[in-house]
Order: C-alpha cells, then sequence, then structure tokens
C-alpha cells in the first residue's frame, strides 16, 4: 500500500450473518483488500462477524472476530454495518440501532426492503448516513443504482423481468425437457435452490418484494410488498408450457411495475408477479436456468436489458463490495448517497387495471354455433381476439385463443364469463402475454 493509503483512516466495518454471502463478502474483502483500499482511499477492515452459532466452520474468516453478541458488534463503532442474516427482526432493530450509532448500512435483505423499506430511509436521513441495498434485487446485476442514478435523468415506465432464479431453473426444466412441476421441484429442492419456505419462491413472494423495491426506485413513489398482485407458477402445467411452445411462446414468472398513464384522476403504477407467455424472439425468453434479467423501458433511454447472474455466495458478495466502496468513499471524501425518492407518489392501482393479453385454452362443444359463440363471448366483453387455433373433434374438441390487449378487468370479465357458457365444457387454461408490441 502505498503512504497515501497508509495515511488515510481505516474504515471500520461490522458485518451481521456469516452464511452464504456473509462468507463471500469477507473472502471477498480480504482477497481484494490492496484493490479496494485504492478505489476507496482508505484501508477496509472487517472488525466483528455476528452470527447465531460461532461453533460453524467459517472459512476464510479470523475466528476472533466471529460472535454471537449482535449487540455488540451494531455497537463496535464500525463505520459501516453490512447486514446479510436476513429476516424481518431482529435485521431490521439491528440496522436502525447501527444507523443510530452513525453507521451507514448495506443490506441485501429484500424482505426487509420490500415490507420496511420507509423506516430504514427515514433512520439514514436522521442520522445521515447511507443506506444501500444493490443485493436485495437480482444478485449480481447492477440494477439498483441504475435506477436511482443513472436513468434518474429519464422517465422510466415499464419495468419487467425474471427476478426468482429457482422458479425461472424450474420453468426452464419444464420447457426444455418436458418435466412436470413435482419433478422440477423435486430437483430445485435436492440442488438447495429452494428458499427454507418454498412458497418464498413458487408463490412468487421473493419476486414480489423485488418488484416492490424496482416499482419504487422506478417510479418515485412508495411501494410495499403488500402492494404487489402476486400469483405463484404451481398452476402452471406441463400442457400450458407446450401449448405456449407451439405458439411460439416460453413461460416464465414475471415481476412487472409499469405506469398506468393518460387515464385521468386515476393515474398511477400496477406491479404485479405472475406467470406470463412470452415470445421466444424475446431478449427476456433466453434468460436460462437459474439467470435473472430485467427489462427497462424508460422515455428517453428507449429499452434496456440487465442480465447476469441472480443469487449465490460471490455474485450477490459482488453487489455487496460495491455499495461498501460507495459508503466507504462518502466516509472518506464526505457527503451521502442518494435516499429514498416518493416525490410521485403515484397512486398504486389494482391489478384490474393493468393492459395484458390473454392466451385462453378452452375444451368446448363440437356442434356448430360453438365457435361464434365464444367469439360473442370476447365481443361482449370488449376484448378482441388476436389468434384462434382449433384442435380435435368431438369430446377432444379444443379451443385456443389469443386476444389482442385489454384491460385486465375486461379480460377476467370474459373468462368469467366462458366458464358460464354451455359451449364450454371446461376452462382448461389462462395465462397473460406479454412482450408482444
Ligand atoms: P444464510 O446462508 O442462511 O446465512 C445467514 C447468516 O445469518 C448465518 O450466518 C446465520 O448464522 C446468521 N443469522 C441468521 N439469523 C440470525 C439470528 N437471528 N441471530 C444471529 N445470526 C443469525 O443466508 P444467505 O443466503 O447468506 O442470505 C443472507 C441475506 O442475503 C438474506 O437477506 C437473503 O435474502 C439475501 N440474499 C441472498 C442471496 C443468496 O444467493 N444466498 C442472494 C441475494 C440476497 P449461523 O451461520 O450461525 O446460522
Amino acid at each position: 500500500m502505498s503512504e497515501r493509503d497508509k495515511s488515510a483512516a481505516t474504515i471500520r466495518i461490522a458485518m451481521l450473518g456469516a452464511g452464504t454471502v456473509g462468507t463471500s463478502v469477507a473472502q471477498l474483502l480480504a482477497r481484494h483488500q490492496h484493490d479496494l483500499a485504492h478505489r476507496v482511499g482508505a484501508g477496509l477492515e472487517l472488525v466483528g462477524v455476528g452470527v447465531r452459532d460461532i461453533g460453524k466452520p467459517r472459512v476464510g474468516i479470523d475466528e476472533s472476530l466471529i460472535t454471537s453478541d449482535l449487540e455488540s458488534v451494531v455497537h463496535s463503532g464500525a463505520d459501516i454495518l453490512i447486514e446479510v442474516m436476513g429476516g424481518i427482526e431482529p435485521a431490521r432493530s439491528l440496522i436502525l440501532s447501527a444507523m443510530q450509532s452513525g453507521s451507514s448500512v448495506i443490506t441485501a435483505n429484500k424482505a426487509l426492503m420490500a415490507q420496511d423499506g420507509a423506516a430504514l430511509y427515514q433512520a439514514a436521513e436522521q442520522y445521515g448516513v447511507d443506506l444501500y441495498f444493490e443485493a436485495a434485487v437480482a444478485g449480481a446485476i447492477p440494477l439498483i443504482r441504475p435506477l436511482r442514478e443513472s436513468l434518474a435523468g429519464d422517465r422510466v415506465t415499464k419495468v419487467m423481468g425474471i427476478v426468482n432464479g429457482t422458479t425461472n431453473f424450474m420453468l426452464t426444466k419444464m420447457d426444455e425437457e418436458g418435466a412436470d412441476y413435482d419433478e422440477v421441484f423435486d430437483q430445485a429442492n435436492a440442488l438447495g435452490y429452494l428458499e427454507a419456505d418454498p412458497a418464498l419462491d413458487v408463490d412468487g413472494i421473493d419476486a414480489a418484494a423485488k418488484a416492490a423495491i424496482l416499482a419504487e426506485l422506478a417510479f418515485h413513489t412508495r411501494v410495499t410488498l403488500a402492494d404487489v398482485y402476486c400469483e405463484g407458477i404451481g398452476e402452471v402445467t406441463k400442457a400450458d408450457i407446450q401449448a405456449a411452445r407451439e405458439m411460439g411462446f416460453v413461460i416464465k414468472l414475471l415481476a412487472i411495475a409499469e405506469l398506468v398513464a393518460d387515464t385521468g384522476e386515476e393515474d398511477g403504477i400496477v406491479v404485479r408477479v405472475h406467470p406470463a407467455m412470452i415470445p421466444l424472439h424475446h431478449p427476456l425468453a433466453n434468460v436460462r436456468g437459474s439467470f435473472n434479467a430485467v427489462f427497462i423501458h424508460a422515455e428517453a433511454g428507449g429499452e434496456m436489458m440487465f442480465y447476469g447472474r441472480g443469487a449465490g455466495g460471490d455474485p450477490t458478495a459482488s453487489a455487496v463490495l460495491g455499495d461498501v466502496v460507495a459508503a466507504a468513499r462518502h466516509r472518506v471524501l464526505g457527503g451521502r448517497g442518494p435516499g429514498e425518492s416518493t416525490y410521485s407518489g403515484l397512486q398504486v392501482l389494482d391489478i384490474g387495471r393493468a393492459e395484458t393479453r390473454y392466451y385462453v385454452n378452452l375444451d368446448v362443444q363440437d356442434r356448430p354455433g360453438v365457435l361464434a359463440a365464444i367469439a360473442n363471448a370476447f365481443a361482449a366483453n370488449g376484448v378482441s381476439i388476436q389468434v384462434v387455433r382449433q384442435d380435435g373433434h368431438g369430446v377432444e374438441a379444443g379451443l385456443v385463443v389469443r386476444t389482442h390487449s385489454g384491460s385486465e378487468s375486461a379480460l377476467r370479465a370474459t373468462v368469467d364469463q366462458l366458464r358460464s357458457m354451455d359451449e364450454v365444457r371446461q376452462v382448461l387454461g389462462v395465462m397473460r402475454v406479454e412482450g408482444e408490441e
């Protein structure tokens, strides 16, 4: 290290959690200490690591730093506290306490940010510290900083992405190997991809937390997990995936936040997570396995896509360390990063206000006039049909309909009407279609 580095103050770092992410953070901090010191203008020193079980082996972390006394870590006088323990409590109280003691906070905790981000932002403001959380959405992929800073001069109109690698892995397996849901669930479980509570992945809750964080940043409007419409992948069948393929589509679990503009008094945003069919030529269609990607549309910048590894120790630690460098630079040079920006205060609207397209798979009576009756049901609700495909005869008669764009509420009303018609024996599948212009 140069004389200048030596003379600069050391930035003291404390960390809560030393599991998958925390261990990688500690290892990368040690491995890249020389480079990081140059980038920050001061050395970075890990001064304490809080865990639950001090008996567990932690490769690459000095044993003397490890403690189960989390309060002592928080009050160690660190410049920066890294929170990579997860969960709401005690993480929330410990973060607030650290901020009160003057520490800037870096967290990877999407659940906490989506549920209680406002309280954390407020504390950061009150105590004049930084709050960064790049790792909370899409692991290594730079997404928070581009939305918060690089796109701050533009007007974002839509954010649409694949932000849960586990469900993307499962849907990719179903699509490429013809596997059914139960099989891929077991595979994901065996590989350790599923959260301890699998519902967080398969019911879309993890994706919804990330959607809330992205929506808040993109639209400068407070959005919490409770505002996000959420459907998981549990109802997606092999037949849906096959039907999608035959039409040139693939099924993905999408997180979508979009501006619903020019509608008078109720301008606002809709934030939703659900499986959707997207055309095979769409950039998100090629995001396979456990990768993540987020597609952003901004008025001046146009379309852009951010793609990479959405999870894993090192990828997530990369995002944490980027935040550490930013917060450490502020300690050395003065100043703070951006705080919460909710000045737009748009309404978060019901999913019924979203504009989308539907794919509807029907088991119908095989007799004259059925097609006309079904077309009338769509027309009666103001939904226009784009493509109809008829399969089979007799008891096997099937009809697949893809609509043009319509409001979610009109599309739902159409499906309700179809369900009540004599001509329709069963509505076999309904799925939204995204990414088609
Ligand atoms: P993990 O492997 O389960 O590690 C959690 C760590 O926190 C462990 O060291 C654990 O201690 C400690 N901990 C948890 N609860 C505690 C408590 N009540 N008291 C004391 N210590 C406690 O979790 P992870 O995968 O590293 O994830 C950490 C955070 O990063 C989460 O918020 C997660 O959502 C986020 N994240 C993870 C990934 C990823 O790929 N893993 C990606 C993006 C974001 P012990 O080791 O003693 O049990």
